[in-house]
């Protein structure tokens, strides 16, 4: 998902909103406006039924966000740092810093969000109850009570990724101790829901309930996509469980001194080298990196006099890998990073190279041996 529009922070946390939630909020503020409290055959002026429908539109965010915020806080408490809440047109979702480690904190996390939806139920409901006697707040409060219940039922679908998913994993994972397996069974629930919506929205739309079927198939298709991707994650990450950047780097690799200089770089090992990539190494000193890219912004008439160690990239400015991190950390911060390899490093002292390249042909490897 793309750039969130930054709002506030509540307890530090960055509330943003994505550019897809702007026309959400316009077709539900319309739909509320010209469907639901215009159908109710309220005696209120037409400006009034459009500050009717925004509020409670406005309301409905409200409670998505207070859903999220639920998530968030628990997460906090059990000292996992929430990166940002940010809802999108699909509802909101909280980006925790990482992975829960135990089944209990996953448990907790996950059901905070759809209790606080299903209080909110009984809140508006309560609310709509008391105002019986103002007909269009009854109104706005009962349709905010019944998608806030529907907002907490949806979520308790025990398929990946909804919350309902997660407790599923939180159980399996007691139960078995087993992290991946838990994983992949939430994600397997998650595939048979998302289907399930793709079918009810191809029902639709061969009925004639053309925009439903459409959403539902939307949504379907969304869901699938995600738990896909959960059961590709926990795969790899079992694959590289335990597996260190020592056992899968490259201890070759190309190097020459910072004094050399491009010109004798071009003519002397260019040629044998054709990823054109070397380390910059001199003893005592902080070692580089030095690509093509760097080489071909140097000036041809300067090749003569520029050293690799003035065009070179120090490693400071590199990720920081090591002999002994966990391979698939490596692998992650070399994406995050957008590397395609990075040295591995004991303080300056480089003791090989890694390449993502590498690391896949590791992983093909562990594949086809089982
Ligand atoms: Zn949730």
């Amino acid at each position: 998902m793309g750039k969130s529009i930054k709002l506030f922070r509540i307890n530090g946390i960055p509330i943003g909103l994505h550019p897809s939630w702007f026309i959400i909020f316009l077709f539900l503020t319309w739909s509320l406006a010209n469907g639901y409290f215009a159908d109710q055959g309220l005696s209120l002026p037409f400006a009034g039924i459009w500050a009717l429908g925004i509020a409670t539109s406005l309301l409905f965010f409200g409670s998505v966000l207070a859903h999220e915020l639920g998530h968030a806080f628990v997460a906090l408490r059990n000292n996992i740092p929430v990166k940002s809440i940010s809802l999108f047109f699909l509802g909101g979702v909280a980006q925790i810093e990482r992975e829960p480690r135990a089944p209990g904190e996953e448990f907790r996390i996950a059901i905070a969000g759809p209790m606080v939806s299903l209080t909110l139920a009984v809140i508006f409901n309560s609310l709509s109850q008391f105002s019986a006697g103002l007909p269009y707040l009854a109104a706005a409060f009962d349709y905010l009570g019944r998608v806030n219940l529907l907002l907490g039922a949806f979520n308790l679908i025990p398929g990946f990724p909804m919350d309902g998913g997660r407790i599923l994993r939180a159980l399996i994972w007691k139960l078995t101790g087993d992290n991946y397996r838990a994983t992949r069974a939430a994600s397997f629930t998650g595939q048979l829901v998302a289907f399930g919506f793709i079918a009810f929205g191809v029902f639709n739309v061969i009925t004639g309930n053309l925009m439903n079927g459409i959403w539902m198939g939307f949504i379907g298709l969304f869901l699938l996509n995600l738990a896909g991707s959960a059961a590709a994650q926990a795969n790899l990450q079992q694959k590289l469980d335990g597996v260190n950047v020592e056992q899968v780097m490259n201890r070759y690799y190309p190097s020459i001194t910072g004094e050399t200089t491009i010109a004798q770089l071009v003519s002397n090992t260019l040629a044998v080298n054709a990823q054109g990539t070397y380390l910059v190494v001199d003893p005592g000193t902080p070692p580089g990196i030095l690509t093509l890219g760097e080489i071909a912004r140097v000036p041809r008439h300067l090749w003569n006099q520029i050293r690799a160690r003035e065009v070179m990239k120090p490693l400071e400015r590199l990720v920081q890998i090591s002999p002994d991190t966990p391979l698939l950390t490596a692998l992650q911060e070399m994406e995050a990073a957008d590397l395609r390899f990075v040295p591995v490093l004991e303080g300056f002292q480089v003791k090989g190279i890694l390449s993502r390249e590498q690391v896949h042909n590791y992983l093909r490897l562990r594949t086809q041996l089982g």
